[in-house]
């Protein structure tokens, strides 16, 4: 007899464990990684995934249940998943159902998406048989032309011959009696690309410092070795990844590319379908949930070996990678916003470790966590500090605000931008207007009696959007029409404060009446290819400005951009949070670096209250290394990361009182443990989270900040241990190490 080791399906720390099952004689077959369905309690039959197969057991024999059947004939999860959900579970402190469901795509677990067959119709009659009966049959007639129209076109599809011959039901069904034509079913695939099989792009000569870095990595393709590869904009990071890619798969390996929303980028999918060809395929949230399923499958088979996606590609069913790149390695989207919040990048290095493998992550802007490491030594550094077409980095204006202000200007545009402006659509130039906030104002306040309108569900102010003329709230969609009267005193006096998108686009065709905008944020990028047909007016010249939040600043090429605004700085530098600093100092050399990329020289005109702040100027010089210089002495001397690890335990109820209860509960434990660790303990509170109550749910927090030490891991695990128990049913309880947004 032999048994079968089963993560059963089900989200419960009281179940993460690992369950035996006999193995009936006629599953012999079974092996790791195969679904199985077994018996679970009162629950019947559920799902599990065999993580392991043993011919003993110390279980009592007659206690044993049987494994109830397979769902796959073939195992669905390799040893390598398997390994890494073991990582997962561990690292991120969350159970072995929740990691396993990581690699398991939501549409192939609920069983909804299914394979699609279409019905196609053939001729299956000798070719005189079927002259023959085409002689019999008169002209004109339905049955003729069917066997006319396969004749001419081959094998079709049953609802397009429908469409050619006319509805056809009857006579097909004759033909296919007499055995002179024959139905069958074909697997359809449904795919996500817009064009099909886009022309083949020839390799470009490689310039000295691309050279040298592919040699770099190709150097070290047997082995695991990371790399932190610092490119500015356009200094040709794509060429390498796509060139290092197609010398290591060309030797039977598969690669993974991560990049940080893929539907933002066609043109990079596009690009890699170009040089790579059909091998390529793409995972991404915003792909239909067949088309995930379709190009999921492609990778099972091997009919894909390279995959380009967002966040949760590092999850696809590769064999045998042979390199892992990330680009935009600085970008916060890496790491996930639900539990289990994994880092996407700390997943891709072990699986790069599992198949010694490079692993190359790239950014114009590295995070200044990961560059500290390289200086440390963790990742070997490379660079590429010049564009590719030897263009110099456009010139950066700084403009002070608040001399604009006492000058008399009160528009969102300052007199520089709007000569600039004015000067590039003269030429025929394109221009791109950055602003970090979507929406018409940041919030509506009324002047009589000093209320904001705040949202129903959550603490947090709602947002005026214009052209629906209705307040909504960015945290959880619930919305309302602008009131005329103050909610509170009746004041009609209440007003919108701060610009965002939808203002900004409005103040542009205000000054150039005659010119058309694509305005691109959330609520204008929707639908699967809405980004697509945005950027597309862009590329065609249809539209002369680009208005946009952060999602602008990433990886588009457009030519024709000669002026990149970015309308105020100070929004993301003021945000109360020890990253602001980073990301604003990335997003403005991001935006910057799409000015002037081709024949025409590109000018940037930054807008700030703070024009002398560090950010600003080392922005302004496109000096990365001065920026990181500043930015890490700061955080060393205010015990930021990489110096300290900041952890957020956040307790989340329907009911107020049980939030509040979860989190003083965990406190006292926790307070225990931190007692004992003396002084690397930095800071340690319990309290309600910044946002209270969201989406009807209200939220209490304990905040803790190590010191990074030799025993931080151990003192994390033990942490992690003692709360255990405190999360239930309706009692989330939600860990967040160095959070990405802290609301
Ligand atoms: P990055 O990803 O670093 O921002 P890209 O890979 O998008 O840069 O390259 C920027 C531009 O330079 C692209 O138009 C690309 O085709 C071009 N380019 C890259 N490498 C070379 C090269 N070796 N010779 C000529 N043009 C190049
Ligand atoms: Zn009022
Ligand atoms: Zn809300």
């Amino acid at each position: 007899m032999k048994y079968a080791l089963v993560v059963v399906d089900v989200l419960n720390q009281d179940v993460d464990k690992i369950f035996t099952y006999a193995i009936p004689e006629a599953l012999n077959n079974i092996c790791v990684g195969m679904r199985v369905l077994v018996p679970f309690g009162r629950q019947g039959n559920i799902e599990g995934v065999v993580v392991s197969v043993s011919d003993t057991t110390d279980l009592p024999l007659d206690k044993l249940k049987y494994v109830h059947s397979l769902i796959d004939s073939v195992p669905f999860l390799n040893e390598e998943q398997i390994f890494l959900a073991k990582w997962i579970k561990k690292q991120y402190h969350a159970t072995m159902a929740d990691a396993l469901r990581l690699f398991i795509p939501a549409q192939v677990r609920a069983g909804k998406v299914k394979t699609k067959y279409i019905q196609m119709i053939k001729l299956s009659a000798s070719k005189e048989q079927t002259d023959v009966v085409l002689g019999s049959l008169k002209p004109g007639t339905k049955a003729h032309r069917i066997i006319s129209v396969l004749a001419e076109y081959g094998d079709m599809e049953k609802s397009r011959l429908n469409h050619i011959v006319g509805a056809c039901y009857e006579p097909l069904k004759k033909l296919i009696s007499k055995g002179i034509v024959k139905e069958y079913s074909e697997e359809a695939v449904r795919s996500p690309y817009l064009d099909i099989a886009p022309e083949r792009a020839p390799w470009l000569n490689l310039n000295r410092k691309q050279n040298e870095v592919l040699d770099e990595i190709i150097l070290s393709k047997n082995q695991f070795a990371p790399f932190l590869l610092h490119g500015v904009t356009g200094s040709g990071k794509t060429e390498v990844y796509m060139q290092a890619i197609n010398k290591i798969t060309a030797e039977n390996k598969t690669a993974v590319v991560l990049v940080p929303e893929i539907s933002l980028t066609p043109q990079m999918v596009l690009n890699f379908r170009k040089k790579l060809g059909d091998g390529v395929a793409i995972l991404h949230s915003a792909l239909g949930q067949g088309e995930r399923f379709d190009e999921w499958k492609r990778i099972l088979t091997g009919q894909a070996h390279i995959v380009i996606g967002a966040r949760s590609a590092i999850f696809a069913p590769l064999k045998n990678i042979g390199i892992i790149i990330v680009d935009e390695e600085h970008e916060s989207s890496y790491v996930s916003e639900t539990h289990p919040r994994y880092d996407a990048i700390e997943v891709a290095i072990q699986r790069a470790k599992y198949n010694n493998c490079p692993i190359v992550l790239g950014s114009a802007t590295p995070s200044v966590n990961r560059y500290y490491k390289a200086q440390k030594g963790e990742f070997k550094l490379v660079e590429m500090l010049r564009r590719a077409n030897g263009k110099e980095m456009p010139p950066v204006s700084v403009v002070d605000m608040t001399e604009e202000f006492s000058k008399g200007n009160r528009t969102i545009f300052s007199q520089e931008l709007y000569e600039n402006m004015c000067s590039t659509l003269s030429k025929d130039q394109q221009i791109m207007l950055f602003l970090n906030r979507r929406g018409y104002s940041s919030f509506v306040m009324c002047r009589a009696c000093g209320e904001t309108i705040t949202c129903e569900n959550c603490d947090v102010s709602l947002t005026y959007h214009s052209n629906v003329d209705k307040l909504r709230c960015h945290y959880c969609g619930y919305e309302i029409p602008m009131p005329k009267l103050c909610p509170y005193c009746g004041s009609k006096f209440i007003k919108q404060f701060g610009a965002g998108t939808q203002k900004v686009e409005e103040e542009f065709l205000k000054l150039f009446p005659d010119k058309k905008t694509v305005r691109m944020d959330i609520d204008t990028t929707r639908g699967k290819d809405a980004h697509y047909h945005l950027l597309k007016q862009l590329a065609d010249g249809s539209a002369q400005a680009l208005i946009g939040t952060q999602m602008i600043a990433k990886g588009h090429d457009f030519p024709n951009v000669t002026l990149v605004g970015v309308v105020a700085a100070d929004g993301m530098l003021r945000m109360p949070d020890y990253r602001s600093r980073e990301r604003t100092f990335s997003l403005i050399t991001q935006v910057s670096g799409r000015a002037g990329r081709a024949e025409n020289p590109g000018k940037v005109v930054v807008q700030t209250y703070s024009p002398q702040h560090f950010v600003i100027e080392c922005a302004k010089n496109h000096d990365y290394k001065s920026f990181f210089e500043k930015e890490i002495e700061q955080r060393k001397a205010m015990w930021y990361p990489p110096f300290a690890r900041i952890i957020r335990i956040l307790y989340v109820c329907e009911d107020a009182e049980k939030a509040y209860n979860g989190s003083l509960q965990a406190y006292d434990k926790i307070r225990v443990l931190l007692q004992k660790s003396g002084d690397n303990v930095l800071y340690s509170e319990r309290s309600q989270a910044p946002i209270g109550r969201l989406q009807e749910m209200y939220r209490h927090q304990i905040l803790i900040k190590i010191k990074e030490f030799d025993g931080i891991e151990d003192l994390v695990d033990k942490l992690f241990d003692s709360i255990k128990g405190i999360a239930e049913k309706d009692l989330y309880c939600d860990i967040q190490i160095n959070p990405v947004n802290m609301f």
